[in-house]
Formats: C-alpha cells, sequence, structure tokens
C-alpha cells in the first residue's frame, strides 16, 4: 500500500489524495486543475477554514488578525514569507477575525495576532503575537517534525 496525504486545495477546497512520496509544490488540483501550493498564505472563512481543518492531513498555521491591528500588520510580511519557506510542510491560512468573530471566539481567541498551530484537526499550540522571524520553522520542528 502506498502512503497517502490529504491535501485541502487553497482554491476549491477539495481533498487531494497525493502519494506522501511526491513533492506536493508541483501536484495540482485534481478538481480544478490549479496548483495545490503557491508559497503564500490563503484567506479563509470559518466555513472554508473547517473543511481545511476536518480533511487536510498537513499542519493549519493560522494567523488571526485584522486589517485595524498593527501588531498584525507587522506579522504579516513575516507570516508569507513562512509561507514561501516552509509549505508544503504546513497550509498557512488567514482568518479575519472582524469577518469570523465566532470562530476566533470559538478557539479563545482574545488579542490579535493569535497565532495557531493545528495538527490532525486539533490545536496543537497557540501563541499570542510572534516572538520572532524564525518562530514559525521552530514551531513546525517541534509539533510536526519531518
Ligand atoms: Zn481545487
Amino acid at each position: 500500500m502506498t502512503e497517502t496525504v490529504n491535501i485541502v486545495c487553497p482554491h476549491c477546497d477539495a481533498t487531494n489524495r497525493l502519494p506522501a512520496a511526491r513533492d506536493a509544490r508541483t501536484a495540482k488540483c485534481g478538481r480544478c486543475a490549479k496548483p495545490l501550493f503557491e508559497g503564500q498564505p490563503v484567506s479563509l472563512s470559518a466555513a472554508r477554514f473547517r473543511k481545511h481543518l476536518a480533511h487536510s492531513q498537513i499542519p493549519l498555521v493560522a494567523d488571526f488578525w485584522a486589517a485595524w491591528c498593527g501588531p498584525c500588520r507587522a506579522v504579516a510580511p513575516v507570516f508569507a514569507k513562512a509561507a514561501a519557506d516552509l509549505e508544503p510542510r504546513a497550509r498557512f491560512v488567514k482568518i479575519d477575525v472582524d469577518a469570523e468573530p465566532a470562530l476566533a471566539q470559538a478557539y479563545g481567541v482574545r488579542g490579535i495576532p493569535a497565532l495557531f498551530l493545528f495538527k490532525d484537526g486539533k490545536v496543537a499550540a497557540n501563541q499570542a503575537g510572534l516572538p520572532d522571524p524564525g518562530f514559525f520553522r521552530r514551531w513546525l520542528d517541534e509539533h510536526a517534525p519531518v
């Protein structure tokens, strides 16, 4: 039996089953034919986030943010670079807490930016604010080693 990994498409949310050995960076979605990874964070609604959380077999790194939040703007370029550097080890997603207050509340987000690492559909770790630019790589090394 070949080992597979389920990757949720960042465009159409279809679950794609890839051989684990395959380099997912070059893979395209079986439904919409767009790339499964583009080296950038994906903005998700609560409904889309739940699909990714339920079906993705790679960790999800989430940035809960809002447009008016200065510290969130400081995190954004670091988060984008982490997506470019660390995909396809993890999917990097952004949740706008003004658009999705119930989702933020469900995870106990009190202040933003709030960073969450989800693994196997559950919260593996969370962090208020960004300690330093190398944080995301260390976080994945700690909680989702390759
Ligand atoms: Zn797709």
